[in-house]
């Protein structure tokens, strides 16, 4: 058996009757996904759009591709109808976008919400208070072709595992009262991201229903390609 299919097995494993794994292939070949493929796996997450539609026609067509990486708004129309899921939706210009281009396209979108609850500075992703914020003003009627199923956040980049199990309690938190105040109009509204390689049994231990592993499937990534 190769590596990549004994780590997805491992961590596949490990996973049981847990979370759900993305595996997160950006940087990585067709032939690496294909051998996690051939290991079961079948959901995978890229960050570039590019890179994305690249590889998507090379790949089994039944891949549930997830979108993880920070999406530019001229990229939308590209991306739509070929991903099953956009985890990283950060603001309400971005949102917008995926709803018109999903019916000009004739698709639903899944999406999650990207929140900020991370030590480290980044323009990217709602703040808890903003995301909130929005929720209070949010109709699922208005955007009838996304499926709003969640959140999306990263615990801080340190070795204070307090601080990233705090940062993960944070993420559930919110989306539990999310779930509380609107969860009878968002029937599918049930997904929390969160976990990466480093992390993500924390992440699980705190309530994640969709764990991010990249590093720790594939290896380190080259970002000379
Ligand atoms: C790259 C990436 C991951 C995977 O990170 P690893 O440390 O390789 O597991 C997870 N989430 C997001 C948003 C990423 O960009």
């Amino acid at each position: 058996m190769s590596s990549i299919s004994n780590k997805i097995n491992d961590i596949r494993g490990l996973l049981k009757n847990g979370p759900e794994l993305v595996a997160v292939s950006k940087f990585h070949s067709p032939e690496e996904i294909l051998e996690a493929y051939n290991a079961g796996q079948k959901i995978f997450g890229e960050s570039r759009v590019q890179e994305l539609l690249a590889k998507e026609p090379q790949l089994p067509s039944d891949i549930f591709w997830h979108f993880i990486g920070h999406l530019q708004t001229n990229k939308v129309r590209q991306l739509i109808g070929h991903v099953a899921m956009i985890e990283s939706v950060d603001s309400l210009k971005l949102l917008k976008l995926v709803s018109s281009e999903s019916y000009k396209k004739g698709v639903k979108t899944d999406v999650l919400l990207q929140v900020h609850v991370a030590m480290e500075e980044t323009k990217f992703g709602f703040t808890p208070e903003e995301l909130m914020d929005f929720m209070a003003t949010y109709s699922p009627e208005d955007y009838e072709n996304v499926v709003l199923r969640g959140v999306m956040g990263m615990a801080s980049n340190t070795d204070n595992l307090e601080r990233v199990r705090s940062d993960f309690k944070q993420i559930r938190g919110i989306f539990d009262k999310i779930k509380s105040c609107y969860g009878e109009s968002m029937p599918n509204f049930d997904t929390v991201s969160m976990g990466m390689s480093h992390d993500w049994q924390i992440a699980a231990e705190e309530g994640s229903t969709l764990v991010r592993i990249g590093t720790a499937i594939f290896g380190p990534r080259s970002y000379a390609i």
